[in-house]
This record gives structure tokens, C-alpha cells and sequence, in this order.
């Protein structure tokens, strides 16, 4: 799924995240798929978490088991607070700890809004918003318990959280969608304020438009990719690496001191590019 314009993945430093376990969840596709993997390349050992399609979540565990670090494949839906609750005893069990989560999964049920339907409303908050919040708040627990280990990182734990530029740019026939984006950017801020004494770094971070299959409809056609590149002042539509790369960044050490921030990786769509000519 990464196209030819994505960043390099070689520049990632083999022991930046030595030693540390993340969890990314919707894992085995799209962003999620690409951050798990970039994420063992930084040397970190990975749980990839998936809701079905088992088998393509065994095939990132395997690349991610290339870089000799250690991954496996869990199954939880990131909404059912049991399983969440499941999976992260499940990793501290079977990895020691969790030092960074990384909340990915996400879904659309796009409508116009008088026809949006409630269970259509719901499912999309109830992923996007609310699995962001029981996941947080397992992987919360385990960091409060553990503490800083000096050796492993300066923080406690990190948190991203998978937001969209639709946490700020409204999106016609996407009402759920970008209210629940709405909401990841102030739970964000919330916990990044509730959890920074206890050296808990929570970040989001806001991609444009990347190729994956929940976009698919906006790039797979010259037409659609022409219309959507009027929206992108850099003139290329984003791969998975390019935010799989500024994840890494985020859960390291060399972003220590950045706490609450929502890092918008988006080749300048939020710059109102409409506005470069007249205006
Ligand atoms: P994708 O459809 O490729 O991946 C989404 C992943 O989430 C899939 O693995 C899916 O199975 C998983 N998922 C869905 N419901 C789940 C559940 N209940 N429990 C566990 N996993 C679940 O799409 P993507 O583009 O890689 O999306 C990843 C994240 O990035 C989402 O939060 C999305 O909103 C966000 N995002 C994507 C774009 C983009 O342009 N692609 C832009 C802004 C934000």
C-alpha cells in the first residue's frame, strides 16, 4: 500500500526504541500496519492488534520478526472494554510491559446527515472516540504501575492518538466521522494535562489524505486523485510511512519534551490552500 513518493523507512535508527513494547492497534492494514512495522524497525517489540483478518496480522508480525524484535498478533475490538482490558493483560503478561500505545483503529460510516442512521453515529464514535479512550486508559494503568525505567525511556509511557485533520476542518456527509476526531483532539489534550506529571507523554497525531483502503474512493482514480490533490499545497497524497515515521518520532526520547501536541502530517492541507490564489 506505500506508494513510490513515501518517505524512506532505512533512516529509522535501529535502537532508537530499543527495548520498549507498543501496541498499535487496527494494525494490520493502512497506518496501523505501517507504524507496527516501523515501529520494530526502531528496534521496539510490537503487538499488532487487529479485529479481523487474521492472516494479514500475521503477516505484519512476520516483517516486524525480520528486524529481530519480537511481535505478535492480538485479536480485540478496540470498542468491547473487555477485550481491551484482555489484551493489555494479555501483553503485560506476555511482554513484561506496554511503554507505548499507539490508538489507530478507525473506521467511516459515511452518510448525508438526515439519513445518517444512529447505529451509524454510534459505531464510528464508538471506535474511533471510545476505543481511543478504554485503550488509553488500560495502557494508563500499566504505565502508572512500572514508572519510569531511566534505562528504557525518560517517560513512563507514551500515547498517540490517530486523529485526522478533521479534528479542526469540518466534513460535510462525514458528521460522525469528524466529530469523533473533534473528540480524540480534546481527550488528547485532557489526558495530556491529567498524566504529565506522572511523566506520561499523550500526543495525537492529524494525517491528511494517505493512501489506504478507508480513502480509497478519493485517490484510486485519476480523476479523484487530481480533485484531492486541490487540496494538498505539497502536490502528492501521503503514504502510511510518512505517518508511521512521525509516530516513531513521537514515542522517542528525541520528543521528550512534547506533551498535548497534535503533530499534523498532511502536506499542508490544513493552510487553507484555498486561499493561495486570491482570497
Ligand atoms: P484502514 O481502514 O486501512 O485501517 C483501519 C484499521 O482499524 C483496520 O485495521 C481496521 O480493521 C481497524 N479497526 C476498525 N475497527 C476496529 C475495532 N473495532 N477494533 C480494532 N481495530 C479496528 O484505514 P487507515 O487509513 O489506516 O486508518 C487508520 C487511522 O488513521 C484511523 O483512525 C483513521 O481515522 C486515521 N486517518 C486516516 C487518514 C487517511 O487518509 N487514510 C486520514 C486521517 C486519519
Amino acid at each position: 500500500m506505500s506508494s513510490p513518493e513515501g518517505a524512506p523507512q532505512d533512516v529509522i535508527p535501529g535502537n532508537l526504541l530499543k527495548g520498549q513494547k507498543a501496541l498499535v492497534t487496527g494494525a494490520n492494514s493502512g497506518i496501523g500496519r505501517a507504524t507496527a512495522i516501523a515501529l520494530g524497525r526502531a528496534g521496539a517489540d510490537v503487538v499488532v492488534n487487529y479485529v479481523a483478518g487474521r492472516e494479514e496480522a500475521e503477516k505484519v508480525v512476520g516483517e516486524i520478526a525480520s528486524f529481530g524484535v519480537r511481535a505478535a498478533a492480538y485479536e480485540a475490538d478496540v470498542s468491547d472494554e473487555e477485550q481491551v482490558v484482555a489484551m493489555t493483560d494479555r501483553m503485560v503478561k506476555e511482554f513484561g510491559t506496554v511503554d507505548i500505545l499507539v490508538a489507530n483503529a478507525g473506521l467511516q460510516r459515511d452518510a448525508p446527515f438526515t439519513d445518517m442512521t444512529l447505529a451509524q453515529w454510534q459505531k464510528v464514535l464508538d471506535v474511533n472516540l471510545t476505543g481511543q479512550f478504554l485503550c488509553a486508559r488500560e495502557a494508563t494503568k500499566e504505565f502508572l504501575r512500572r514508572g519510569v525505567v531511566p534505562e528504557v525511556s525518560r517517560a513512563a509511557g507514551k500515547i498517540i492518538c490517530m486523529s485526522s485533520v478533521h479534528q479542526i476542518i469540518p466534513w460535510a456527509g462525514h458528521v460522525n466521522y469528524a466529530s469523533s476526531k473533534g473528540g480524540v483532539q480534546m481527550m488528547m489534550e485532557t489526558l495530556a494535562q491529567e498524566l504529565a506529571p506522572k511523566k506520561i507523554r499523550v500526543n495525537a497525531i492529524a494525517p491528511g489524505a494517505i493512501k489506504t483502503p478507508i480513502n480509497r474512493d478519493a485517490w484510486d482514480t485519476p480523476e479523484a486523485q487530481q480533485d484531492l490533490l486541490r487540496l494538498i499545497p505539497y502536490d502528492r497524497v501521503g503514504a502510511p510511512e510518512d505517518i508511521a515515521h512521525a509516530a516513531v518520532a513521537l514515542a522517542s526520547d528525541l520528543l521528550d519534551y512534547v506533551v498535548g501536541a497534535t503533530l499534523y502530517v498532511d502536506g499542508g492541507m490544513t493552510l487553507f490552500p484555498g486561499f493561495a490564489t486570491g482570497g
